[in-house]
C-alpha cells in the first residue's frame, strides 16, 4: 500500500505556524515511507478563500521546502464531482431530501428542548419526503442511528462516539451546494488519503466524515489528530501578539531548515536530540509517537535552534542567504575575504539579520554611537591610533601573526592593555566595539583599509 497523506489549507490568510507543522507531519510521513503528499485547497468559503491567501500559503510550502507530490487541487474546481456523489447517495437512500423551512426546524428544537432532549433533526422528511411547491430541498445525509463510531486516533488513542450523538448532517445546501465535511471525504477518498494528519479543532468532524465514508463503501484512513500549539505562557497565540505567520520567521532571520527544526519538536522527539537535519527528520518520524498534551512556543529555543543551524552552513550557502541584503547595502563582497569573515562572524548571532550586520560593518564602518565616541574615542585613546598606524604601516608582511606580535610589542612598549588599544581600534575600524577578535579583522580588512579608516 503506498502511504498518501495530504494538507488541506483554507486559504483564509497566510500560512500560520501551526498548519505549517501539520504540513511538516504530514510531508515527513509520506516521504518517510516512500509515499505522496498531497496539497488540497479548501476554498469553499467564497466569502473568506482568496487568491492572495492560496499564493501566500504555497509561497511560505516553497520557503520551507515542503513540496507536494500532487496538487495545488482546488476544491472549487470539484463541484461536478462533489454534485454526482451527491446523487449517488440519493439514489443508494443513504442520503435524502428535507424541505423542512428554518421556522420549522427552530419550532422543532424549542419543543425537543421542553421535552429535555438532545436538539437534533427529526427526520421527519426521510420518513416523508414531498417536494414542496417553491422550496429547494437540502441534502442530509443519512447517518446510522445505531452503535457508536470508533477509530483509533493515531495521537490520540481510541475515541468513540455514539451515534446518537450526530445528527443527519447537511451535505447539499439548497442551492446545491455542497458542505465542508462533505467535500472533505470526497476528497480524501478521491485522493486515496492513508493517513489523516490535522489539527485536533477538527476531531468532532471524524465521526461524520467516517460515517459518510463508510457509506460510501469508501475505505476509512487512519486519523492523527495534532495539538495546539500555545504560547509560552500557556494562551492561545494570537494574530496582534505573536508572529504566526510562517513568513514573519523568514523576517526575523530564521532559516527554513531551523524552523522545521524546531516546529517538529512541538508533540514529536527523537530521545534527547534537539537539533537535526531535514533527513534525518523524516528518517525517524512516525505518527505513533506524537505527544497528545498542547506544545508552547518557546521563541528562545528557537533562536537557539537558529544559530546550530547557521553555524553549521556552508559558508557558500550562507552568503547566498544574505547576499540581496548585503548587495542592496552597496556592499561588494569580493572586495574583502568573504569566506574568512563568515568563517568568524557566523557563531555570533542567532538570526541572519544580525550574520548581515556583522558582514557589512567589515565593509562599511558603523556609524560610532555618541556614548563609544565619549567612552572610548579620547584624546589619549586617539594618539594610542596615531602611534599604532604608524607602526602597522612598517609592517613589512601583512600576516595575522605578524599582527599579533605587533599587537603585542606595541602595548608593551606603550605601557598599556589590550582593550585600550582594541576599543578604539575596533571602533575606527567597524564602527562598533563588539567585532571578533581584533588581530583577525585587522588581517581580513587588510593594510590600506585599516591605514585609510585610522586617517
Ligand atoms: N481546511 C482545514 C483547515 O484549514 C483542514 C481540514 C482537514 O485537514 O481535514 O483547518
Amino acid at each position: 500500500m503506498t502511504i498518501r497523506t495530504r494538507f488541506a489549507p483554507s486559504p483564509t490568510g497566510f500560512l500560520h505556524i501551526g498548519g505549517a507543522r501539520t504540513a511538516l507531519f504530514s510531508w515527513a510521513y509520506a516521504r518517510h515511507n516512500n509515499g505522496k503528499f498531497v496539497l488540497r485547497v479548501e476554498d469553499t468559503d467564497v466569502e473568506r478563500s482568496t487568491q492572495e491567501s492560496v499564493d501566500s500559503i504555497i509561497h511560505a510550502m516553497e520557503w520551507l521546502g515542503l513540496g507536494y507530490d500532487e496538487g495545488p487541487f482546488f476544491q472549487m474546481q470539484r463541484m461536478e464531482r462533489y454534485k454526482q456523489v451527491i446523487q449517488q447517495m440519493l439514489d443508494a437512500g443513504t442520503a435524502y431530501y428535507c424541505y423542512c423551512s428554518k421556522e420549522e426546524l427552530d419550532i422543532m428544537r424549542e419543543e425537543q428542548k421542553a421535552r429535555g432532549d438532545k436538539p437534533r433533526y427529526d427526520r421527519r422528511c426521510l420518513h416523508n419526503s414531498q417536494p414542496r411547491e417553491g422550496v429547494k430541498p437540502v441534502v442530509r445525509f443519512k447517518n446510522p442511528t445505531d452503535g457508536s463510531v470508533v477509530w483509533d486516533d493515531l495521537v490520540k488513542g481510541r475515541i468513540e462516539i455514539a451515534n446518537s450523538e450526530l445528527d443527519d448532517l447537511i451535505i447539499a445546501r439548497s442551492d446545491g451546494t455542497p458542505t465542508y465535511n462533505f467535500c472533505v471525504v470526497v476528497d480524501d477518498w478521491d485522493m486515496g488519503i492513508t493517513h489523516v494528519t490535522r489539527g485536533d479543532d477538527h476531531v468532532n468532524n471524524t465521526p461524520r466524515q467516517i460515517n459518510i465514508l463508510k457509506a460510501l463503501g469508501a475505505p476509512v484512513p487512519l486519523y492523527a489528530h495534532l495539538p495546539m500549539i500555545l504560547r509560552d505562557d500557556g494562551q492561545k497565540m494570537s494574530k496582534r501578539r505573536d508572529p504566526v505567520s510562517v513568513m514573519q520567521y523568514k523576517d526575523m532571520g530564521i532559516l527554513p531548515e531551523a524552523l522545521l527544526n524546531y516546529l517538529s519538536r512541538l508533540c514529536w522527539g527523537h530521545g534527547d536530540d534537539e537539533v537535526f537535519t531535514i533527513e534525518q527528520f523524516v528518517e525517524w518520524f512516525k505518527l505513533n509517537n506524537i505527544s497528545p498534551s498542547p506544545a508552547r512556543f518557546d521563541m528562545k529555543k528557537l533562536f537557539w535552534v537558529n544559530a546550530q543551524h547557521i553555524k553549521a552552513l556552508a559558508n557558500d550557502k550562507l552568503l547566498a542567504l544574505i547576499a540581496p541584503e548585503l548587495a542592496r547595502r552597496g556592499i561588494n563582497v569580493a572586495q574583502l575575504d568573504i569566506n574568512a569573515i563568515l568563517d568568524l562572524v557566523k557563531t555570533r548571532g542567532d538570526n541572519l539579520n544580525t550574520i548581515t550586520n556583522e558582514v557589512a560593518y567589515f565593509y562599511q564602518p558603523q556609524v560610532v554611537s555618541d556614548e563609544d565616541a565619549t567612552k572610548h574615542l579620547t584624546a589619549d585613546a586617539l594618539g594610542v591610533l596615531g602611534k599604532f598606524a604608524t607602526a602597522l604601516d612598517a609592517l613589512s608582511e601583512w600576516s595575522l601573526d605578524n599582527i599579533k606580535a605587533l599587537i603585542k610589542e606595541f602595548c608593551a612598549t606603550e605601557g598599556i592593555k589590550m582593550p585600550q588599544l582594541g576599543m578604539p581600534l575596533r571602533l575606527k575600524l567597524c564602527g562598533t566595539t563588539q567585532t571578533p577578535s581584533f588581530d583577525a579583522v585587522l588581517n581580513i580588512l587588510g593594510k590600506d583599509n585599516v591605514l585609510s579608516r585610522l586617517q
